[in-house]
């Protein structure tokens, strides 16, 4: 099996290199080769893939194979030698990620002594695993602070190799999962990880570490970060934000969460003072509507569209009219759709749901309920009203 030498272990600094074809294969239904050096880093230790290109060749995935590092292409690559480049922006987006990720992992083993389990760099934000299911916002502050102050400090980030015996002397954060010769990046006398991704040179490279939020998951504590130009990109994202939120509410960003509760509690007044009304305006309905019902022998007609109410308040109108004596109910609104309402007082003899299907049936309506009080729709307009004057023919015989 060949060997591909990594250059970017070299100088993770390297963006294009010259190199041989050592194989070509096929990986996963993709053209793919080895090389005999690449810049490109292969997925691995929680750091994705690099890509870029071969001469003129999309690299799509680059994948660790034993001692290979596979390059899966978009295309076949005929020539040899070939030219490599890397997308630098994307490199440099998981250095900074990456050695983020020592920092703060190294910041809170000293604040609060709490261990890294895991590290996922994902295409927005990364995370780890804490060892731990609480921690406060304090402690998240602390070593947030802590982290940065790594940053500012501009600390180099070094790399070097060990042998086992060698090893024993490195104060490693977490034991390697390698064995033989194990390479350990360091900030020294603040963090000893074994790792072998990419990283820069200092700590200030890493730029602004923001811990964005945190969560339990699975017994552990999961925290979302980021760092470098990702973390500046969110403030920004951030700031305008609750810039354009102050002044869309006319007050400085400190006083929106109290504007924005005082808002909540003048919405919750006006509700109760909606149904207030609503309540009062259907009390006076009814009132009118008794005063104009119709006196047709012991029973007191009420045929009436209800141009202004909604199908609701035609049910709690029909409701209060049929608690009086006598009364014989016959109501539709259009809102939100043509709707009708049959009712009676328990005293009056009438099967509304038989009256219903009598009246709607020649307009396609359709009706049901109890016998006291009968509701429906799927009629027109027009022939709602058409429906409530034959009612009134058919109530006043
Ligand atoms: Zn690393």
């Amino acid at each position: 099996m060949a060997l591909t030498e990594r250059l970017f272990w070299q100088d993770p600094y390297q963006q294009s290199f010259d190199a041989r074809v050592i194989r070509r294969l096929e990986w996963e239904g993709r053209p793919a080769v080895v090389l005999d050096a690449t810049c490109f880093y292969p997925t691995s230790g929680g750091q994705p893939h690099d890509t870029g290109q071969l001469n003129h060749v999309r690299v799509l995935d680059v994948v660790e194979h034993g001692d290979e590092i596979v390059h899966v292409l978009e295309a076949p690559l005929t020539e040899d030698p070939v030219e490599g480049r890397i997308d630098w922006a994307r490199r440099l987006d998981h250095m900074q990620q990456h050695a983020g990720q020592h920092i703060l992992s190294g910041a809170f083993a000293q604040t609060v002594g709490a261990h890294t389990v895991s590290f996922h760099l994902g295409p927005a934000a990364s995370t780890i695993d804490l060892d731990c299911n609480e921690l406060s916002t304090q402690a998240f502050d602390k070593t947030e602070e802590l982290a940065n102050r790594i940053v500012v400090e501009g600390h180099p980030i070094q790399v070097s190799q060990h042998d086992e015996v060698a090893l024993q002397s490195v104060p490693l954060r977490k034991a390697p999962q390698v064995e033989g010769l194990v390479r350990v990046v360091s900030i020294p006398e603040f963090d000893y990880s074994a790792c072998g991704g990419t990283h820069p040179h200092t700590s200030g490279e890493v730029g602004l570490i923001h811990i964005e939020r945190w969560e339990r998951h699975q017994g552990q504590l999961r925290v979302t970060f980021l760092c470098g130009l990702r973390a500046v990109r969110d403030y920004r994202h951030k700031s305008r934000l609750g810039r354009d939120l102050a002044a869309h509410y006319s007050v400085a960003l400190d006083e929106l969460p109290a504007a924005l509760e005082r808002m909540e509690i003048a919405a919750d007044d006006a509700r109760r003072a909606e149904a207030r009304l609503r309540t009062r305006l259907l009390d006076l309905q009814t009132a009118v509507l008794s005063d104009t019902a119709e006196q047709v022998g012991n029973r007191r007609i009420v045929c009436h569209y209800l141009k202004d109410t909604d199908a609701a308040g035609m049910r709690q109108i029909a409701q209060q009219l049929i608690q009086q004596s006598g009364m014989v109910v016959a109501l539709g609104v259009t809102n939100p759709s043509p709707q009708f309402c049959l009712a009676r007082s328990p005293d009056v003899e009438l099967d509304m749901v038989a009256m219903a299907s009598e009246l709607a049936g020649p307009y396609g309506g359709r009706g049901g309920g109890r016998t006291h009080m009968a509701q429906g729709g799927g009629l027109s307009h027009d022939d709602l009203l058409a429906m409530l004057n034959d009612a009134r023919a058919r109530l006043a015989f």
